[in-house]
């Protein structure tokens, strides 16, 4: 039987260890057929068959995303982008657009200023949003999102004044010669005038997701596994499906809170759409220093975080995850922390003996050798967002809070490697940018710890073959093989053979979900 689909003529990086690299690929219906030379795969050509010459370009399979917020991406998607304003000239052009096609009132949100790229090498101020919009109120968040700058509008209707106190861990900014508001806020001072930001509305929301969704094939995915932060998103994934118009592989993972709200989602054979698994978050966070520390932060002698469960009440929260038949998902931070979720694991793996349950921790961020022994002993999958870690280093000082012995455990992704731990990658999009390259080539360069580093092939198999892994699914997807499902990517440059620093810049010419062109630069 002849195939629907072939790609000739490319170099084809597999991930399977057994056949790395051939010519051609066969496809029909959604599966792969036949993998091999050129002269191979033209056995396969019918009268119906689409042949896609590839000219030497290179196919790697769909990427896989383990950490995204899809919903939250497509919110930020109605936002203004100011991340390429070079001038604040510039962006208040953008703004001052915006604002003609804004019913006044409304409200225009935007994300991504940074003083540094301006022209003026100045913080946006309050009269530079006043003059572009006048009549609607604006917030504009800086690329780190823990500064905004907001107008005149937007302060009075959250009724903030020159009295106003900032609150605590926050600060209203005031200009020190005059007294007056400059419309920075900091920190929690942004939540003043974000809480009378109104939601977008559900049909709004429905179309932005869409949309993040075409956005996620033509960044080269194919899977992504859904973090979902509210409960409104479960009606949008299922309307979203049922249109047809999710374009990717969607395995949801629901935080605990709401295990008991999916009913009516498809079952795990569902290929497309399925719950996999539950997120179980054990403590905070590294930079707000919530992450559970078996010793004090290095700057703050009497703080050690705070862990949110007990092992004993994480066992039975998994024991509920695993009744429902999915994938307990733990997501630690801290060596406490990770600690805590490995006592529960452990002592849930007994309890599960015989059956094969593939535990997930997310993060697991600050570790020590005696917890990445215990990984590799329980086979747990560990969960990181390359590009997250390096901002850590840079946008917040890791050191600072932990010291600089202990921050040589933050994420030790290489150390994990060589005692045989899985570890896949994630974006954690919108909070850090989609684009899956980024995160390989953020793995590969590890510029603050380089003796963490990764080669290219090893970064590249988070985003593949154990990617798949860590949902279970690695008989499916994760390489170019016969009898897997056709999903596959085709990249302008081989990330192998490219500098590392440029892997970011690779350009997604076609995806394939499923045997289905969703994505292509060719027609
Ligand atoms: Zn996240």
């Amino acid at each position: 039987m002849s195939a629907d689909l072939v790609l000739i003529n490319a170099s084809v990086q597999s991930m399977n260890p057994r056949q790395p690299i051939f010519q051609a690929v066969a496809i029909r219906k959604n599966k792969i057929v036949k993998v091999g030379t050129n002269q191979e795969i033209k056995t396969l050509i019918g009268e119906t068959t689409k042949i896609i010459d590839l000219n030497g370009k290179t196919i790697v399979p769909g990427l896989i995303d383990t950490h995204i917020h899809v919903a939250d991406f497509g919110k930020c998607l109605l936002w203004l982008d100011l991340t390429r304003a070079k001038s604040i000239k510039e962006l208040q052009n953008l703004l001052r657009k915006k604002a003609k096609q804004t019913p006044s009132g409304c409200w225009i949100i935007g994300r991504g200023w940074n003083p540094d790229r301006f022209k003026e090498k100045r913080f946006l101020n309050i009269s530079d949003l006043d003059v572009a919009a006048p009549n609607n109120p604006v917030i504009f968040y800086h690329e780190t999102a823990m500064i905004c700058a907001v107008n005149s509008v937007a302060l009075k209707l959250a009724g903030i004044t020159v009295e106003t106190p900032g609150p605590s861990g926050g600060t209203v900014d005031k200009n020190l010669k005059t007294g007056k508001l400059t419309g920075i806020l900091r920190d929690s001072a942004i939540n003043m005038v974000w809480k009378v930001v109104p939601d977008p509305r559900e049909d709004e929301l429905l179309d932005a997701t869409a949309l993040a969704c075409q956005k996620l094939v033509e960044a080269g995915l194919t899977s992504v596994h859904w973090i979902m932060l509210s409960e409104n998103e479960i009606s949008i994934i299922k309307k979203l499906h049922d249109e047809g118009r999710l374009l990717v592989r969607v395995n949801v993972i629901v935080p605990i809170e709401f295990l008991e709200k999916t009913v009516g989602f498809p079952t795990s054979d569902n290929l497309m759409l399925h719950v996999g698994g539950s997120l179980i978050a054990v403590d905070g966070y590294l930079d707000s220093k919530t992450a559970a520390l078996s010793k004090p932060y290095s700057n703050d002698p009497n703080n050690n975080g705070k862990l949110l469960y007990t092992t004993q009440s994480l066992s039975t929260s998994i024991g509920r995850v695993l009744a429902k038949g999915f994938q307990p998902i733990v997501q630690a931070m801290g060596d406490k922390a990770v600690d805590t979720a490995l006592n529960a694991i452990e002592q849930m793996a007994k309890q599960a003996s015989g059956k094969s349950v593939r535990f997930r921790i997310e993060q697991a961020a600050l570790l020590n050798s005696q917890l990445a022994k215990r990984l590799k002993t329980q086979k747990i999958v560990v969960s990181v967002q390359p590009k997250v870690i390096a901002t850590e280093f840079s946008v917040w000082s890791a050191t600072e809070n932990l010291g600089i012995e202990r921050a040589k455990w933050l994420h030790p992704l290489r150390t994990l490697l060589n005692e045989g731990v899985k570890v896949v990658g994630g974006s954690d999009c919108p909070m850090e940018p989609l684009n899956p390259l980024l995160g390989i080539e953020a793995a590969v360069l590890r510029e603050d710890f380089p003796e963490q580093r990764l080669s290219v092939k090893e970064a590249l198999y988070m985003y593949t073959i154990d990617a798949a892994y860590s949902s279970g699914e690695e008989a499916l997807k994760g390489t170019i093989e016969v009898g897997k499902l056709a999903d596959l990517v085709v990249l302008s440059h081989n990330p192998m053979d490219t500098p590392t620093n440029e892997i970011k810049n690779i350009n997604v010419e076609m995806t394939v979900v499923d045997g289905k062109v969703v994505y292509s630069k060719y027609s």
